[in-house]
């Protein structure tokens, strides 16, 4: 088994998640990166990563919508380590439409893909954090992990559950060592959102530049937009000895938006 923790974060090949690998990375931990996208793009990522900062990292591109390729991941993350100790529940996705036209199969593929990958990735970890008496589990929520939207109602209810998951998993790692925490973005300029908004200028008949201004950055008192990188540090903060006694929470970095 190596000495090295190690972190399997996934969906890491872009955005938030990406940005989480990187920090943890560069904290000294072992990678399991996931998520899709080009082969050799994902090769030059986990090159890029390895001589940057010494870590080892490997690949696994399980379907999260899948309890089998969930359990491939572990495995890949087993077989590279020897050990998982940290897990960043991150990969998701989204759609906006108002509930009496949201197309039923993305209702159950957000649902299965931000909220029961979730579930199921602790269920498959958890039995080793406790025997080993140090764990860390991050998962990413939303400022809609807190409050709702309108045209957002798989991703609201996947998102609560996300929360309400950390909690129970907070009480039953509390005396293992294992702590589990929600971050919970606000508005991050990635791929996910560049693609809602012209969704939303559809839902809401806006323009897409009205949707940047009346309708993201209108929730975030500070009018800026959430860096991946910050979500990154935050995450790899938890993981520090100071984070040992953070443990069911939900913690907005959301430029203020939830204190309305
Ligand atoms: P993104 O689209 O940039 O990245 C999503 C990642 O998930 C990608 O790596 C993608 O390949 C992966 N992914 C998608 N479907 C997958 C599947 N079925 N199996 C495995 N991997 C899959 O999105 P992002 O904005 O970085 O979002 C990351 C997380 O942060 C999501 O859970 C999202 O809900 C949350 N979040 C984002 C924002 C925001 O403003 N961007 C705000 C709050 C919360």
């Amino acid at each position: 088994m190596s000495e090295r923790k190690s972190a399997i974060v996934t969906g890491s090949t872009s955005g938030i998640g990406l940005a989480i690998a990187w920090e943890l990375a560069r904290a000294g931990y072992n990678i399991a990166l996931n998520g899709f996208g080009e082969d050799a793009e994902i090769a030059a990522l986990q090159d890029d990563m390895e001589s940057e900062t010494g870590v080892s990292v490997v690949y696994s591109p399980a379907d999260m919508s899948s309890p089998h390729q969930i359990a491939i991941l572990v495995e890949v993350a087993r077989r590279a380590f020897g050990r998982i100790d940290i897990v960043v529940n991150n990969a998701g996705i989204q759609t906006v439409a108002p509930i009496e036209e949201f197309p039923v199969e993305r209702y159950e593929a957000i649902i299965a893909i931000n909220l029961s990958a979730a579930w199921h990735l602790t269920h498959l970890t958890m039995a080793e954090m406790k025997a080993r008496k140090w764990g860390r589990y991050i998962n990413i929520a939303s400022a809609h992990g807190l409050v709702a939207s309108p045209f957002k109602s798989a991703y609201v209810i996947a998102k609560h559950g996300l929360v309400g998951l950390t909690k129970t998993v907070a009480l039953e790692g509390a005396e293992f060592g294992v702590t589990a925490n929600a971050i919970c973005p606000g508005y991050v300029l990635t791929p996910l959102v560049e693609k809602q908004i012209p969704e939303t200028a559809l839902a809401r008949h806006m323009t897409q530049e009205q949707v940047v201004r009346d309708v993201l950055l209108a929730a975030q008192p500070t009018k800026q937009f959430v860096e991946a990188r910050h979500i990154g540090e935050l995450a790899a903060f938890l993981c520090t000895d100071a984070g040992s006694q953070i443990t069911g929470t939900a913690l907005p970095i959301d430029g203020g938006w939830t204190a309305h």
